[in-house]
This record gives C-alpha cells, structure tokens and sequence, in this order.
C-alpha cells in the first residue's frame, strides 16, 4: 500500500489521492445518517467495478471529541445493509444508492441505470407518521388537439 505524500487522518476529499497510489484498490466510503437511521455515500470510486479489490469504510463521529471521525473498515457491506429486509439468505448492495438485492442478476440490472448517476441516499417514510405515507399527486391536464385528457396514477405500494 502506497500512502506517500498523504497527511493522516485522510481527509474524504483526499481519498481520490489514495486511489491513484494505489491502482488496485478502490474506495467506497459511507456515513451513517442518525436521522434517517441510514447511510450516506461519502465517496465513491469511478473504478468500483473494475479495481482488483473494493474497501468499503464506514466513517463515525467520535462521541467524545466532536468533530472527530474515525473510519471503520466494513468487512461485509451487505451484512451491515442487509438487516434492512427479510430476505435471510445472501444479499448484493449496489455502492452507489446502498439498496439490498437478494440476487446478484437483479443487482447487475439496477446498477446499469444507477451508476450513470451521482450516489444517491434512499429515505423511506416513518411508519407511525401516516402524513408521510400517503402519495398524492396533482391533477393535470394534458391538452392535444383540443381535447382534453386526465392522466390517473395509481399505485400499490408495499413495504418489503
Ligand atoms: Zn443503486
């Protein structure tokens, strides 16, 4: 492992850095996001999928030093996420938005649509406050040829 000319502790922004010294590794680097109670990605690497090894690291405040952060090496990334779903058996996380798959088949198509874009959080509405489990939506109205069409949505949503 190449650390030359890095200052320690490793800012996120000089994990790029680390990155280009060291051409097998990839970094994938997370924080836990206490009021969603989820995790956000801090850093992702462009090379995710094609460096010979990926390093997942979780990085946390220090309780007793605020401001401080510590990073923490996530051996299994989708034991960590996996607990989100009821799935028991093997799961794949996509690096780039932290959902859970439970085959790798599925995994691979959602990441061809997900990776073209930025890393993304995915919240999901509290339970026990209904006002942010309705969907609503506007009524529009479309207009062609002078005839008017109303567009519906409906939707069976089901949390898994
Ligand atoms: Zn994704």
């Amino acid at each position: 492992m190449n650390v030359e000319g890095l200052e320690f502790p490793l800012a996120v922004k000089h994990i790029r850095k680390f990155e280009n010294l060291n051409p097998t590794i990839a970094v994938h680097c997370l924080s836990a996001d206490e009021g969603q109670k989820s995790f956000y990605i801090l850093h992702i690497s462009p090379e995710v999928h094609t460096k010979a090894e990926v390093v997942t690291l979780l990085l946390l405040d220090d309780p007793d030093k605020p401001g401080n952060h510590h990073y923490v090496y996530v051996k299994n990334l989708s034991r960590l996420l996996g607990q989100r779903t009821k799935h028991d058996e093997k799961n794949y996380v996509c690096y780039s938005c932290l959902q859970v798959f439970s085959s790798e088949r599925v995994l691979k198509q959602h990441e061809r649509h997900c990776l073209i874009h930025k890393p993304q959080q995915v919240t999901y509405p509290d339970p026990s406050k209904p006002e942010q489990c309705k969907l609503t939506c506007r009524k529009h109205q479309y207009t062609s040829n002078s005839t008017h069409t109303t567009f519906t949505m409906s939707a069976i949503l089901k949390r898994i």
